[in-house]
């Protein structure tokens, strides 16, 4: 059976996502932190739509974890082939670095990178071994241009925007594409003390984007559709880029 790994899908754009990789047929490992209800949330919207999945809790930030619920699934799990792996958990804790804490910076990037590096080299070898597999990693604008009160934010997501070009080359030739989607303002839990009126006259089509619109991204980079498509950031942020 065909697997997709969404780190992440209890809310927000990983919610979407799940919903997204359900009806390309995957059977869907909806990886959250701590919010169960919001994660069989998300397990119920999939299999009204006909679609199924499973729930697999780890904090992406804890390699332990990883290793603990991830590998022992994996493990117990030959038959399940995880095809699709979408790092999409993360967090942000802004601050200017005269006054950020050093919780602040370890936090996120742990959730942002580490979390991209653990859970990554942990279903690797399945893909390799398959000779097929698509790695989308969610970053951000702020990655790219770098955003003031984001130190942290900014450095971990262009960490993952390097690892993504640098991982492509290594894999590219067993038929593994990676690839990563910048989102710029989208609707959701991470956003919502921003004044979408005011900020959206800084964004050429004037609006906050929908999470969909972000899984609509990630569910053509992890098609087969997009094979000749690696080491490359697709920005989703309408025009959105300075
Ligand atoms: P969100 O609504 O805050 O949802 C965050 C999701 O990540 C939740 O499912 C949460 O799980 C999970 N998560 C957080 N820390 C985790 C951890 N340590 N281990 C496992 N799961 C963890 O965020 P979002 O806006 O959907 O953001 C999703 C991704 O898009 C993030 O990487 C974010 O940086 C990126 N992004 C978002 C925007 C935006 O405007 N929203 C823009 C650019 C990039 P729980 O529900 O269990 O807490």
């Amino acid at each position: 059976m065909k697997c997709a790994l969404v780190t992440g899908g209890s809310r927000g754009i990983g919610k979407a996502i799940c919903i997204k990789m359900a009806a390309m047929s995957y059977y869907v490992l909806v990886n959250y932190k701590s919010n169960e209800t919001e994660a069989n949330d998300t397990l119920s919207r999939i299999r009204e739509n006909g679609g199924d999945g499973e729930l697999i809790q780890f904090d992406v930030s804890s390699k332990e974890q990883i290793q603990d619920v991830l590998g022992k699934w994996i493990a117990a799990n030959p038959d399940r082939y995880i095809e699709v792996l979408v790092n999409n958990a993360g967090i942000k804790d802004d601050g200017l670095m005269l006054w950020m804490k050093d919780e602040q910076w370890d936090n996120v990037i742990n959730t942002s990178l580490g979390g991209f590096f653990y859970v990554t080299r942990m279903v690797l070898s399945g893909m390799l071994l398959k000779k097929y597999g698509r790695i989308v990693n969610v970053v951000s604008l702020s990655g790219l241009k770098g955003l003031p009160g984001q130190t942290n934010y900014s450095a971990a997501k262009a960490g993952v925007i390097g690892a993504t070009k640098a991982l492509a080359q290594e894999v590219g030739r067993k038929g593994v594409t990676v690839n990563a989607v910048a989102p710029g303002f989208i609707k959701t839990d991470m956003t919502e003390g921003l004044d979408e009126k005011e900020m959206s006259v800084l964004v050429p089509v004037r609006r906050f984007g929908l999470p969909e619109e972000v899984a609509s991204a990630v569910g053509f980079l992890a098609s087969p559709e997009a094979g000749y498509i690696t080491a490359q950031v697709l920005s989703v942020n309408g025009g959105l880029y300075s």
